[in-house]
């Protein structure tokens, strides 16, 4: 395919962001021909896998269901070391892609995009880094992450810390010694979680708080084998079209039954049998009712209930750690190994901040309700501002002046989850409604395809604006709000509602409609060369 250049434009497409989502982009657009270029504000390639560097950070996903699938040469050559990579392995593999597909040329790394401006008479966006740096492009796909801004408590004091404080999402570079030190670290989502089995046997004192308890299940990770390997070497073809057919985009079986087929006695050894299955397996092989019949899922959680009494020696710690206000799989659960097996050790202990919250962080420590305790290092395992929160701080400025971070103050309003009225020839694969809750790049490359795809059509057709119709998107955000509700991710105090972000509105942010849904919509778009009006010939162009 020829590069085609365009004379009003320093670059046709504008990636933001070298993440998972970012570098397929590039690749996508490179590889059709376009002139792209991908500013990233992190000093390195890997997005949340730069920047999340704690010890013990790694997929939860399997490693070859959550790399990249487009190619079989790349997916035999990466020899992952196990199941479930950690972030050294992971950032080494992005930037092996990186450099295979000789896209770091095209990637400017220590640019933070601080503005950007849809130019109505030239049909174009005028990018604007940190530095000062103005680029013109035809089509920004800003792939800048739902996972990327770092959210820290609402905790007086925190600056007055004279220790280390870090949040998990901002990591330092230089690796933190954690030996015989005394370290608090607030948080029990994924990330907090990953941490305390990791640290807890070479600290001198290990505190985890914790506000909402959490379904946290053994991992169950392995080393990667030779025949494994070999397995999915020979079976790539039926690899790719399982994860891109799945509704959750992984490769576990299927239970292939409803739990009714089962007697009392039976669904207890296969409760048995889940515990043991591999990361979200818990979830994707559990009984087909499990996440829709309350009865059964409140079985699983008295089974879970009884694991976590049986692992955790002190019966305090124990019940303080079983959730008792939401089902499992209702709010996003970790799969950690050790969790549990860490409050048995005599050098780590457990705050219930709904019993003794924080009162404030100083220069020493953290003060709760019951006292004070002195810390070396504070984690703050606390969350991100989800889906919206990179797009609403990136000065977006779209057509008519929409201005989004204040268009979005309710609650974002887009279509397809990756793309707006009002913001034409803007992309954001991996934004709000853009993961259905499932394995989360398979769910970004269904949409960069489509994009891809799109741009493509555009060029060949003489289309040179792609904005959702205002239908379009209601279209969209209807289906949004009448299918929440039915979302197994239906705890509403959890940040896939926002609600972890003080003062945002309570919105679900996932697309509940999944891949099924996302796909009828946009193939029902595509059925038109116009794409029932998104595509539009708005601007006489000479390329040469
Ligand atoms: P998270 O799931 O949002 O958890 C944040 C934790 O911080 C929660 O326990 C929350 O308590 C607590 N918290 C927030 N504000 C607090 C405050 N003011 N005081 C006390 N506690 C507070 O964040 P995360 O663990 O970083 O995970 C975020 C997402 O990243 C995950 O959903 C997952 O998608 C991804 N992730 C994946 C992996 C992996 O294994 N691959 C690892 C890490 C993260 P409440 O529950 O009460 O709000």
């Amino acid at each position: 395919m020829t590069s085609r250049t365009d004379n009003d434009v320093d670059v046709e497409v504008l990636v933001i962001g070298a993440g998972v989502v970012g570098i397929y982009a590039l690749y996508r657009a490179i590889e059709a021909g376009f002139t792209a270029q991908t500013l990233e504000a992190g000093d390195g390639i890997g997005g949340v896998w730069y920047w999340n560097r704690y010890p013990a950070a790694r997929f939860d996903s399997e490693s070859y269901t959550y790399g990249y699938i487009f190619s079989k040469e790349l997916f035999d050559e990466w020899k992952w070391d196990e199941e479930f990579a950690t972030q050294p392995e992971i950032e080494r593999y992005l930037n092996h892609v990186v450099d295979r597909f000789a896209l770091r040329q095209h990637i400017r790394t220590g640019q933070r995009v601080v503005s950007a401006v849809w130019n109505e008479d030239d049909s174009l966006w005028q990018v604007t880094t940190e530095a000062g740096e103005t680029i013109r492009a035809r089509w920004v796909i800003s792939a800048t992450g739902g996972l990327s801004v770092p959210h820290y408590p609402e905790i007086d004091g925190i600056d007055d810390f004279q220790g280390e404080g870090h949040h998990t999402g901002a990591w330092p570079h230089e690796q933190l010694d954690f030996t015989g030190k005394r370290v608090a670290i607030i948080g029990n989502g994924p990330s907090g979680a990953q941490i305390l089995p990791a640290i807890v046997d070479i600290v001198e004192q290990v505190d985890l708080y914790q506000r909402t308890p959490t379904w946290t299940t053994p991992l169950n990770n392995a080393p990667m084998s030779d025949e494994k390997r070999a397995w999915l070497s020979e079976n790539f073809e039926m690899v790719v079209r399982t994860l891109t057919k799945s509704p959750t985009g992984f490769m576990h079986p299927p239970a292939g039954k409803f739990s009714t087929e089962d007697s009392a006695e039976e669904r207890q050894a296969f409760y048995e049998e889940i515990w043991k299955a591999p990361g979200f397996g818990k979830l994707t092989s559990n009984y087909y009712d499990m996440t829709t019949n309350r009865e059964v899922n409140l079985e699983f959680c008295d089974f879970l209930a009884r694991k976590v009494r049986s692992i955790v020696k002190d019966p305090v710690t124990a019940e303080r750690l079983i959730p008792k206000d939401h089902l499992f799989g209702a709010k996003r659960p970790p799969f950690i190994a050790d969790y549990y097996e860490s409050f048995n050790k005599p050098n780590a202990s457990l705050v219930a901040l709904r019993e003794t919250p924080i009162v404030r962080v100083d220069a020493t420590g953290i003060e709760t309700t019951e006292g004070h305790r002195d810390y070396d290092i504070i984690v703050y395992a606390t969350g991100f501002d989800f889906g919206t929160g990179a797009l609403t701080r990136m000065g977006i400025t779209g057509r008519e002046g929409l201005d989004l971070s204040t268009d979005w103050e309710d609650g974002p309003f887009d279509f397809a989850g990756f793309a707006a009225h009002r913001l034409p020839n803007f992309f954001f694969p991996g934004g709000p409604h853009g993961a259905g809750g499932g394995n989360y790049p398979r769910y970004s490359q269904d949409q960069i395809d489509w994009i891809a795809d799109a741009l493509i059509h555009a060029r060949e057709h003489g289309f040179d604006r792609f904005e959702p119709t205002a239908e379009q998107e209601e279209g969209w955000m209807t289906m949004v709000e009448t299918l929440a509700p039915q979302s197994i991710f239906s705890a509403e105090h959890s940040h896939y509602y926002g609600a972890n972000v003080q003062g945002k509105p309570k919105k679900f942010l996932l697309n509940p409609g999944g891949r099924a849904k996302l796909h009828e919509i946009l193939d029902e778009m595509t059925s038109t060369t116009d794409f029932n009006g998104a595509l539009v010939a708005s601007h006489e162009r000479v390329a040469v």
